[in-house]
């Protein structure tokens, strides 16, 4: 019998819970891709992740036929193309994972309804998560809303240990489906040119998490915190695609504890898993609640008066927002598709409590942007900022200046990605007391607000607000 495994955000071979049972069932298991233009054409997309995922799929087409498989690329309504697919291979049983997001959700009932109707069988199981959504409640049965619990229950939980590559498929004998041959970013209509943080595929994903576990887990917990240095795993794009499975990554992070020689490298590793339960808390989130995704989780900020200024809103975009922290981390991510932890906690509190404009725009310009956009990591990281979502401290206020004075005290971060400041000392840098002579002569735009004002508006409007 023919089977088919759908891959979606599953790109690799190695650890692929589903695939490997596919290829338990059966031999003759063909790979499906479907390019779906309701999610390319859609408006949370990024060039950098188009280009990224491309990549991957070139990487995971070959390691198909390195194994005497084949991938097939097809394009359409999943909906209606999977099931075509399938019936033109005549495949007996359809296999893909289950995704935590509402427009994958409905997508996969309505595909398994046909398949059903058609009388092939589906094969659906967790893998993206070390513990899927119905594994981690409260004692109540009820989901988690607040980290720190769920952290603790979470952590307490037994851990799969990955498996293996599939062995070698047998070959097809006529490939009756025509694939389309893989597009390149341009084709899909986007443009990127530049490099990728990290280097598509599963090789270069497994390499990168062997020098992360190797070497900086062990001062994750002080190194972290550094946009300027290079303290953190860089696997954001990889984990959002599947192109490693996550208990290969898990694996990896208890293997670097056994090593650890002393308590505050147990500790750097501890804070690092935290970091992967925290990617599990918010796709949980979604999955309970998938309104998440349209309007914030505290009901009473959906009406909040954003002041919304659509020219203050691009100077945040573009990087001119005259606050150098702020800026060099918006460049950076302009320019990489990426940025780091600290700084998207820093902009994304800019935006919603300096700038007072909606975080949802905020968060939409991420997904245009970031090389790992993804719905539940994103849409969390910006409820978190804007004190909408779950668990909020409400008055959580970043200072751009102290928070630059701390986390890049030699203000190399900004430096590097705002060139036309290198010559500016440490200190003004870091306090933003750049003289406006200073900022014409570096061609730098004075502050478009000012925090100290902004955040006692802030702070008056969100009272009047939430007291009435
Ligand atoms: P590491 O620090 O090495 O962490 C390891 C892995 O843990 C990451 O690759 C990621 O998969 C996961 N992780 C770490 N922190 C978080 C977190 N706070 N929430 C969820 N997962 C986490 N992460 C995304 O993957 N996609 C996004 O679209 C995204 N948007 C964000 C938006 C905002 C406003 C904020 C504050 C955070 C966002 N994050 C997002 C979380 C975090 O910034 C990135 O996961 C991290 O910077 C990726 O770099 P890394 O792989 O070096 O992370």
């Amino acid at each position: 019998p023919l089977h088919l495994f759908w891959h979606r955000r599953d790109l690799r071979l190695a650890d692929n819970l589903g695939l490997y049972a596919a290829r338990q069932h059966t031999p003759t298991v063909v790979g499906v891709f479907c390019f779906d233009p309701a999610l390319l054409q859609g408006q949370d997309v990024a060039a950098v992740r188009v280009a990224y995922l491309l990549g991957c799929l070139q990487a995971l087409k070959e390691a198909y036929q390195q194994r005497g498989g084949c991938l097939l690329m097809v394009q359409g309504d999943p909906r209606q193309v999977i099931p075509e697919v399938a019936t033109t291979l005549k495949a007996t049983a359809v296999h893909w994972h289950e995704d935590v997001e509402p427009y994958a959700r409905e997508r996969d009932r309505v595909v398994a309804a046909t398949l059903n109707d058609l009388g092939i069988a589906v094969h659906r199981q967790w893998d993206q998560l070390l513990h899927p959504p119905s594994a981690v409640q409260t004692q109540q049965g009820q989901p988690y809303t607040v980290y720190t619990p769920f952290w603790r229950n979470w952590s307490a939980l037994p851990k799969a240990a990955p498996v293996p590559p599939p062995p070698d498929f047998a070959p097809l004998e006529a490939t009756e489906i025509a694939s389309i041959p893989l597009p390149s970013t341009h084709d899909l209509g986007f443009d990127w040119s530049g490099e990728l943080i990290l280097a598509p595929g599963e090789a270069a994903a497994a390499q990168q998490l062997a020098h992360f576990s190797q070497h900086a887990i062990y001062e994750y917990g002080e190194q972290r915190n550094y946009p300027g240095r290079p303290g953190t795993a860089l696997l954001s794009p990889a984990l959002k695609f599947g192109v490693i499975g996550i208990r290969t990554v898990w694996a990896a992070s208890e293997a670097a504890l056994e090593h650890a020689r002393s308590d505050e490298a147990r500790a750097s590793i501890r804070t690092w898993q935290q970091e992967l339960a925290w990617r599990e808390f918010y796709q949980h989130a979604l999955y309970w609640f998938p309104e998440l995704a349209e309007r914030p989780y505290r009901q009473g900020f959906a009406s909040f008066p954003w002041v919304n200024d659509i020219s203050q809103f691009e100077a945040w975009c573009r990087g001119e927002t005259g606050y150098p922290i702020v800026d060099a981390a918006m460049r950076q991510l302009n320019e990489t598709g990426w940025m780091h932890n600290r700084c998207r906690m820093i902009v994304a509190s800019f935006l919603t409590k300096d700038l007072i404009i909606n975080p949802q725009w905020g968060e939409r310009y991420f997904m245009q942007r970031l090389i790992d956009g993804d719905l539940a990591a994103n849409n969390g990281g910006w409820q978190w900022s804007a004190s909408s979502g779950m668990d909020p401290k409400p008055l959580r206020i970043f200072n751009p200046m102290s928070q630059a004075q701390k986390f890049d005290p030699d203000a190399d971060y900004i430096r590097r990605w705002l060139p036309e400041l290198r010559s500016v000392d440490t200190p003004e840098l870091l306090s933003g007391s750049i003289s406006p002579l200073e900022r014409h002569r570096c061609g730098y735009p004075p502050p478009i607000v000012d925090h100290h004002v902004q955040q006692q508006r802030f702070k008056q409007m969100y009272h009047d607000h939430f007291r009435r």
